[in-house]
């Protein structure tokens, strides 16, 4: 709604410059795909493609699904349009909205949004830490307190095995704790059991084996360069053993933000890397990194004031009298056309009413524009902040008015 909006649109737009800061270039999605892309991108056993898609057939009996996240369209858009073959290194953005079948709840829609990230081409754990501290400085350009990224390591095709199998033998030890979906999980992909959200499967992970103890030594020199990193930027971080993405192309470092300020949804946003995705779903090769920002939760924990990016009118015109009105939307439109905000009501109401409508528009300052002042050539100007009244002189007024707004 109006109101909320320029929140918004401020938590956008300052995605948007840090991304340009960045060298990000934007993508943009459709928002639906073929259900298949979802289903092998995200994994069946996923909440996500288990219980959460708006999945229906099209005329023809093809089957569509409306875009749950943004990962696996834009991987798929990066090998169908060879995006890859000028430079493999491509940074895209993306912002706009998903959709999941959930509970709705506070921080829990259907229709929500994300801002995302991804970065294909690079293999190094720098570009991993890089995603970070741009999480972490967008969260500061907004003034967001008390956000904290959380990190783990989910090996890779070497070293997971072996951690899977010891998960596996916990798990069972604890089936009788855990919920239907964990059962079943942990006999198809245990790890998913560490990203369950139901209380009683928290409590039996508990104590589970932490990956970050069996990675190879690869995967353990990265981790080790993940977390050196993040020292050497003084990013404050907590490494977390049940943070896994859950897809099994998800691979070595993955992360979350998470914060204190939400409540039950805690996660501001996530990401990883998935090193063997692009390949598994028909392209080269080539690594991947990136995340995605809830951008319903983040509008939630913006710390700027209204006045930090609310614009008001520069100039309410109060026009009294028809032949005033008429020269008023004259210097309106011409106002607009410069660049000046401006709002008039068109009204020919009393003054104490347009002042009135004035002030509730919050605008700076207030053209009053009177038949007899106008017979003078003149009209009022008043500083709504300072209350200060002077008389302009209607040739050359849209100058005069500019510099007067400028003077402040
Ligand atoms: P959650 O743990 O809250 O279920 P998730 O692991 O399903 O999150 P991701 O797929 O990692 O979420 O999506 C990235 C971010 O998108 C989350 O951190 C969260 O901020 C946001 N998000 C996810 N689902 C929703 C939703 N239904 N409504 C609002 N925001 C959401
Ligand atoms: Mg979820």
């Amino acid at each position: 709604m109006p109101g909320d909006v320029e929140l918004w649109q401020q938590v956008e737009n300052t995605a948007v410059s840090l991304f340009k800061d960045f060298g990000f270039e934007e993508i943009r999605i459709p928002i639906m795909e073929r259900t298949e892309l979802f289903a092998r991108s995200i994994g069946e056993d996923t909440d996500i493609v288990e219980k959460e898609m708006y999945t229906f057939p099209d005329r023809k009996g093809d089957l569509i699904t409306l875009r749950p996240e943004a990962t696996a369209s834009i991987v798929r858009a990066y090998i169908q349009h060879k995006l890859y073959a000028k430079d493999p290194v491509r940074k895209f953005y993306t912002i706009g909205p998903m959709f999941r079948r959930e509970r709705p709840q506070k921080g829990r829609y259907r229709q929500f949004y994300q801002i995302n990230a991804e970065v294909f081409g690079i293999d190094s754990p720098l570009i991993d830490v890089q995603l970070i501290l741009m999480l972490v400085t967008l969260l500061a350009r907004l003034s967001v307190k008390d956000a904290v990224p959380h990190i783990n390591s989910l090996g890779c095709l070497q070293c997971r095995p072996q951690f899977k199998a010891l998960l596996t033998d916990f798990l069972e030890a604890k089936s009788k704790d855990l919920c239907p979906d964990c059962i079943r999980r942990s006999k198809r992909n245990p790890l998913r059991v560490l990203d369950c959200k139901v209380p009683s499967c928290r409590e039996a992970i508990k104590e589970a084996p932490s990956i970050v103890d069996t990675l190879c030594p690869d995967c353990s020199l990265d981790f080790d360069t993940v977390r050196k990193t993040l020292d050497r930027l003084s990013i404050p971080f907590q490494v977390d053993k049940r943070l896994v993405r859950g897809l099994d192309y998800y691979t070595r470092t993955t992360f979350e933000i998470q914060t204190g300020s939400l409540g039950a949804q805690n996660a501001v946003a996530g990401g990883g890397r998935y090193d063997g995705l692009v390949k598994a779903l028909g392209g080269p090769d080539l690594p991947a990194t990136g995340f995605a920002i809830g951008l319903d939760r983040l509008a939630e924990i913006v710390g700027l004031a209204e006045s930090d990016f609310v614009k008001t009118p520069d100039v309410y015109i109060a026009a009294l009298g028809e032949k005033s009105i008429s020269k008023a939307f004259e210097w309106a439109c011409a106002f607009g056309r410069e660049g000046i905000r401006i709002d008039m009501d068109f009204s020919n109401k009393s003054l104490k009413s347009q002042m009135k409508r004035a002030d509730k528009t919050n605008a700076q300052h207030v053209l009053i524009v009177g038949e007899k002042e106008l017979e003078q050539q003149a009209v009022i100007l008043r500083n709504m902040s300072t209350k200060e009244q002077v008389l302009i002189p209607i040739d050359d007024i849209l100058e005069k008015v500019k510099r007067k707004i400028i003077e402040k």
